[in-house]
């Protein structure tokens, strides 16, 4: 597979536009025209089939067709890539099989995508048929929400002579034709009948007479109740504050983008509360005002209906992607924005995917979230399909962030991106005062809270504040360790090489891995001391601290655990927002994106979590979970207020993040990043072998790696193999390797030369990460 570079390639997309046909009626053999096809499957091939007589009118590129696969000419499903009128170089004549069936009409992918699919495949080291499958949402596949029946058509020709047609029918049969005329969906035999109250007689006339035909097509259900109303759009006036002079500049310099049509990208560098997403707003509205449509993606988290009213509140037409739709809306939502009914789309990752025809701007707020980076194959990052996307269609994107991921900063030092600031919050607000407690020096006497944070809690709730506590580890105790000294072993999970926690409630050990449930052993089960050491905290046990030194208070807790249900994640956010929630407490999840001007001190309990993990990006990822939740508060018009609790205050993520200091952070990782040849600086490559059989992985990974030392030119460096930091999971051992290089070019190639040289053993999966953003 091949990597685009921009350049159109005719045979791809010069193919005949379609004609509306729905006609699958047998026709006889002839010599072409020839399909190219593409599989979900990890065969990196394009097949050749004959298409039919019968299907030629119809068929084009992005399509996708049933077609009989392999020796047992088993139907399967693919996707046609080309469209070639002889065959193509290289393929026998004789062997070419037929395509059997066209699955939808009008296709579901076009060129654009097909162009987009095809880089992704070639980026992210995939089959073509795999990217392919990754853009269109299952209940697209599954035309979930619809079904198949019998409708009466007008033929174009009587269509034409209307009034003439009419004025010469019995009145039944005019009233009937008149309905099928006026008619904007699909009417069944059943539908015009109660349309037009009459029985099967005028329409059996009507097809008599040829002024009426029947076809078989799709459509939607009309079934009352199989389908959720639409959200209603907010109604109401459009509100618009003032910009400010720092948000006004930015629009200012994103203005000729908006227009132009052309491609560029900016990165939106704007602390927290500056008012990013008022910009996205009017920028928004600038290419809706053009006829165009947006694209917003936001982290899954942050798509809580505060986000979506404010969508809603400017725009009349706005869909909403989330995890939780049905199918059939999924398939909705996807019709009705390929059809261009739909101006602002809003989603989660997937949603860069979005069947948008004349999109006009692409918007990702938090560009730095890890949640963008799909962690199944095809593994992309919806950050860069966006900005692959927007080169192809020409448009602009923007970034946003109050703490870009490295890898977008250093694209906007080298002028790959536009960088604009804001570098103030709005109101004249002012960031709030952040304090470091030395968790070396002072102590949290029931594992949560020092004393400082403590008092700091009862100040602003005595002057009726709110308080956000964030831990970002869920459970009651996080290990369990046997108190031998010379067993001394930590409980780990049966089919994870993971350390078990302990859930209280559910009065459980639970693998955070693989989700295994298991009762409290009375033993170490290695050496049967008694007397098992019950140790760390988690956020359901700093509940209960806080619960029992704030008694009368009201706590609320916010992780996965008490989130399952679609819609708690939300009811918690109102009861906060309404002030009947006086202490918030949970993991990462408190940290994104929320804005409530009541909340005056934020405290995080433990900074350290993420910042001994062996990943490259934990200073990282430590700086932007510090710098967020620190964002969190300050947000009205009383000043707020943060504590940090941390064994590592001179660490520089963490002192950087105290002072709201994202460019003195950087200019001390950058450095440590080139040194090390990691991204920015480097490119990375993860492969990862697994399988249930550890000698057998590890033999395996050697072969991997001997096979990529031996194509692997000067400027890429094989690293490893060496276990995976996570031995075990779901009882497959993992071992991997990283391929590092300055551009992603070799790579690419390095990856299709020796990425499939070494056959993998029964039950043993080659996985390839590029660009990775999960080290474990
Ligand atoms: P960010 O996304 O940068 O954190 P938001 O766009 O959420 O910031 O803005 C923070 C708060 O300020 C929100 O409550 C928003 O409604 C408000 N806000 C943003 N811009 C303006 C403005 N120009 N005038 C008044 N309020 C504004
Ligand atoms: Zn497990
Ligand atoms: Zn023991």
């Amino acid at each position: 597979m091949s990597v685009v570079n921009g350049k159109r390639d005719a045979a791809w997309f010069g193919v005949e536009p379609d004609d509306g046909a729905f006609a699958l009626e047998a026709g006889k053999g002839s010599e072409g025209p020839f399909a190219g096809v593409v599989f979900n499957r990890p065969v990196d091939q394009v097949f050749t089939y004959r298409v039919p007589s019968r299907l030629s009118a119809l068929l084009r590129a992005g399509h996708r067709v049933s077609v009989p696969l392999g020796r047992g000419n088993k139907p399967a499903v693919g996707y046609v890539v080309r469209v070639d009128p002889g065959l193509p170089e290289g393929v026998t004549p004789g062997r070419i099989k037929d395509v059997l069936e066209v699955l939808d009409d009008p296709p579901l992918i076009d060129g654009p995508m097909l162009e987009l699919t095809r880089w992704m495949a070639g980026y992210y080291a995939c089959a073509w048929g795999q990217a392919l499958d990754a853009v269109v949402p299952a209940g697209v596949k599954k035309q979930a929400g619809t079904r198949v029946g019998t409708y009466l058509v007008v033929p174009e020709e009587v269509a034409a002579r209307r009034d003439e047609v009419l004025a010469e029918l019995p009145a039944k049969q005019a009233e009937v034709l008149a309905t099928l005329l006026r008619g904007d969906e699909p009417l069944t035999a059943a539908d015009v009948g109660r349309m037009a109250k009459c029985g099967p007689g005028p329409i059996a006339s009507l097809r008599q007479r040829g002024l009426l035909h029947t076809v078989k097509r799709r459509a939607r259900k009309r079934s009352a109740g199989a389908d959720a109303p639409d959200d209603a759009n907010d109604t109401g006036v459009k509100q618009r504050p003032a910009l400010t002079a720092e948000q006004q500049q930015v629009l200012d310099a994103l203005t000729p983008a908006l227009t132009a049509d052309a491609f560029a990208t900016f990165l939106i560098h704007g602390v927290t509360g500056s008012g990013k997403t008022e910009v996205y707003l009017s920028a928004i509205e600038a290419v809706v005002a053009r006829g165009r449509e947006a694209i917003v993606l936001v982290p899954e988290i942050s798509l809580t209906p505060q986000t979506i009213r404010r969508f809603k509140r400017r725009f009349s037409r706005v869909a909403v992607l989330h995890s939780h739709l049905s199918d059939a809306e999924r398939h909705r939502h996807w019709q009705s924005i390929a059809s261009g009914e739909v101006e602002v789309v809003v989603g989660a990752r997937s949603a860069v995917f979005a069947p948008a025809r004349r999109l006009g701007l692409i918007v990702i707020d938090e560009e730095h979230e890890s949640t963008f980076k799909q962690e199944t194959t095809p593994r992309y990052h919806a950050r860069d399909i966006a900005v692959k996307r927007a080169q192809l269609e020409g448009l602009p994107v923007l970034l946003g962030s109050a703490t870009p991921a490295l890898e977008t900063w250093r694209n906007a030092e080298l002028g790959r991106y536009t960088k604009l600031s804001l570098l103030e919050r709005v109101g004249n607000r002012p960031m709030p005062e952040v304090g470091l407690i030395d968790l070396r020096h002072e102590k949290a006497p029931l594992g949560g809270l020092s004393d400082t944070l403590r008092r700091a809690m009862i100040e602003a709730l005595e002057a009726k504040g709110q308080v956000i506590l964030l831990l970002n580890r869920r459970g009651f105790h996080t290990f369990v360790i046997c108190p031998n000294p010379q067993c001394g072993q930590v409980l780990k999970c049966d089919s994870c090489d993971v350390s078990l926690t302990y859930h209280k409630q559910r009065r459980l050990l639970i693998c955070h891995a693989c989700d295994a449930e298991r009762q409290r052993p009375p033993s170490c089960p290695n050496c049967r001391s008694t007397n098992l050491h019950y140790g760390g905290i988690g956020t359901e046990r700093l509940e209960r601290e806080v619960l029992l030194a704030f008694p009368d208070h009201r706590v609320r807790r916010m992780d996965s655990d008490t989130m399952r249900s679609p819609g708690s994640h939300e009811a918690v956010l109102s009861a906060f927002k309404a002030g009947e929630v006086d202490i918030l407490l949970g993991t990462q999840m408190i940290a994104k994106g929320l804005d409530f001007p009541n909340v005056t001190l934020v405290g995080v309990v433990n900074a350290d979590t993420a910042l001994h993990m062996p990943d490259f990006r934990a200073a990282e990822r430590t700086f932007q979970l510090v710098a967020q939740v620190a964002g969190r508060t300050g947000r009205g018009d009383r000043p707020g207020r943060v504590l940090v609790q941390t064994c590592s205050p001179d660490v520089p993520a963490i002192a950087h993040a105290a002072h709201h200091d994202y460019e003195g952070f950087v200019a001390t990782e950058l450095p440590q990043r080139q040194q090390l040849g990691m991204p920015p600086y480097g490119r990375l490559v993860r492969v990862i072998v697994r399988g249930p059989d550890e000698p057998v992985v590890r033999d395996t990974i050697e072969a991997v790696a001997a096979a990529f030392r031996d194509a692997a030119p000067g400027s890429v460096r094989v690293a490893g193999p060496a276990p995976a930091p996570v031995l075990k999971i779901r009882n497959l051992y993992r071992y991997h390797l990283r391929l590092i290089a300055p551009t992603p070019r070799p790579l690419q190639e390095l990856l299709r030369a020796a990425g499939s040289a070494v056959p993998m053993p029964n039950g043993v999966e080659l996985a390839i990460d590029v660009d990775p953003t999960g080290m474990l």
